[in-house]
């Protein structure tokens, strides 16, 4: 008989699951539930920079789930998950049961405890509802003034949203640097530096000590006797994974769901995968969340496989926060931060350049990058240090000629045979299909062609 598998959440983690399930096994059973509609958060930054319409953030709509034999609860929680009774029960009332489980509910902004954060107009900017709530409190102002508490890597993103629109934008961040998880502090140095030559004004090393309402508008004191006024503020103080609905039920949890290298949590048919699972580290020896796109498309389509019969292995995520900071590339990789690596560094503080390698032996464990985004070469050298390290390839005498030349990745990368390593290596085991969805049922411009086969399925659907 059919397996039911039954996924909670629908963010990537979710959606590459179930089209996974499905490459894998044309008559399993797929049912999704989700309290928001199918989408990418990745994609409301644009959509709140006014680049895209609401829409174009779905990631999925009836044609789709049609298509690929999906039943779908949108806008439906589940409460509780029972692994002994193998069942989820729903906050409507509802109980399902299932054969496999994925749990892909991802995260939530954490509250930080400042007097005035319940105020209208002073909010998180995580989901589809948030953007909406900053569009509406924004309309038919002029130039908004925004007050950001936070700057970390998802902070900065919406901040770089905000830039694109010219609004008036302040950053207060407690820790005395910016992107503090993200970024050295030569580095940081260098952003707040280009930030403020932007006009962006620059806050560290003090916190918010109340938000208080000024007459519809709000303004905002800060630990140093600062206030910034404000016609919204937005909090990004950090995140926490959404754990409510297993608690009590026995399945083991740290920070997240802890899973083993096929995103099996201590139920061998209860999978988690996405931000809310603590999975292989590529660079670490102890499990960690790396709550990125990235890491929850890998770990979604390897729970998915093995959700279909597989036996697929993770090897683990890379830490990797990649941003566009109001025109300012900013890049970190793996052991970034790492005491005992050995560092090569470039600093170019008049540009705003910044290139640190770190080094174990002759391999490279992490990385710092920051430049100017519209630099095509240096972008391009940021995706080479991705397929180093995700190879986690010795570069032998190539690490000598980085010393020399540290803006020419691309001979290290090839002179390395890293592409070559990556063209044979494939996730699940086979070539990836290109996205079942397309909006509106559109095909892309461009096709996947015989040029492809190594990287994608050419087979048609
Ligand atoms: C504004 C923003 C910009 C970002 N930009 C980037 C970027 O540039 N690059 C990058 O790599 N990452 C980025 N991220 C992070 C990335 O979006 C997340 O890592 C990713 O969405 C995690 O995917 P997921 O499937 O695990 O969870 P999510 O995408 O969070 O999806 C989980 C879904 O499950 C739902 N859910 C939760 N609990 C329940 C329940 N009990 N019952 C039913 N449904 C439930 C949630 O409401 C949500 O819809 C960004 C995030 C945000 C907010």
């Amino acid at each position: 008989m059919a397996k039911h598998n039954l996924i909670i959440g629908g963010g990537p983690a979710a959606t590459n699951a179930l089209e996974t399930i499905r490459e894998f096994d044309a008559d399993a059973a797929i049912t999704l539930i989700c309290d928001e509609p199918t989408h990418s958060r990745m994609a409301l930054p644009y959509w709140l920079a006014g680049k895209i319409p609401e829409k174009h953030t779905h990631t999925g709509d009836d044609a789709y789930f049609q298509k690929l034999n999906v039943t779908v609860r949108i806008g439906e929680r589940v409460d509780r998950v029972d692994p002994v009774k193998n069942s989820v029960m729903l906050s409507g009332g509802d109980t399902l049961n299932f054969d496999n489980l994925l749990i892909a509910t991802g995260s939530s902004p954490v509250s930080p405890p400042i007097p005035g954060k319940d105020l209208s107009g002073v909010q998180p900017m995580w989901s589809l509802a948030h953007t909406q709530s900053v569009l509406d409190a924004t309309a038919g102002m002029e130039k908004p003034r925004v007050v950001l508490v936070g700057a970390g890597f998802i902070g900065f993103i919406v901040l770089n949203a905000m830039f694109k629109r010219q609004w008036e934008l302040s950053v207060v961040e407690r820790e005395s640097q910016v992107l503090p998880r993200m970024l050295d502090a030569d580095a940081a140095a260098g952003v707040a530096d280009y930030l403020t030559s932007q006009g962006v004004g620059i806050h560290t090393g003090t916190s918010v000590t109340e938000i208080k309402d000024d007459g519809g508008a709000k303004l905002v004191q800060l630990e140093n006797g600062t206030s910034l006024p404000a016609d919204i503020v937005i909090l990004a103080t950090g995140i926490k994974t959404n754990l409510e609905l297993i608690d009590g039920s026995g399945i083991t949890t740290d920070q997240g769901i802890l899973v083993n290298d096929r995103m099996q949590s201590n139920f061998e048919n209860i999978y988690a995968a996405g931000d809310i699972a603590q999975g292989p580290d590529l660079y670490g020896d102890q499990n960690a969340i790396h709550a990125i796109q990235t890491t929850a498309v890998d770990h979604g389509r390897v729970a998915g496989a093995n959700m279909a019969g597989q036996d697929v292995r993770y090897p683990g995520s890379l830490l990797m926060n990649i941003a566009d900071v109001c025109g300012l590339q900013c890049a970190s990789f793996g052991n970034w931060n790492d005491p005992q690596a050995e560092v090569m560094t470039v600093n170019n503080t008049r540009q705003h350049i910044y290139r640190k390698f770190l080094w174990t032996e002759d391999q490279l464990t992490g990385a710092i990058f920051t430049g100017d985004a519209k630099d095509v070469g240096m972008l391009t050298d940021i995706g080479m240090i991705k397929g180093i390290l995700q190879t986690q390839t010795s570069l032998g005498n190539w690490k000598e000629y980085l010393r020399d030349n540290p803006f020419d990745v691309r001979r290290a990368y090839i002179g390395a045979g890293v592409a070559q390593k990556l063209v044979g290596t494939t996730l699940t085991g086979r070539p990836a299909r290109p996205r079942q969805f397309h909006f509106g049922g559109n095909k892309p411009a461009a096709s996947v062609g015989p040029a492809h086969t190594a990287f994608v399925s050419t087979k048609a659907d």
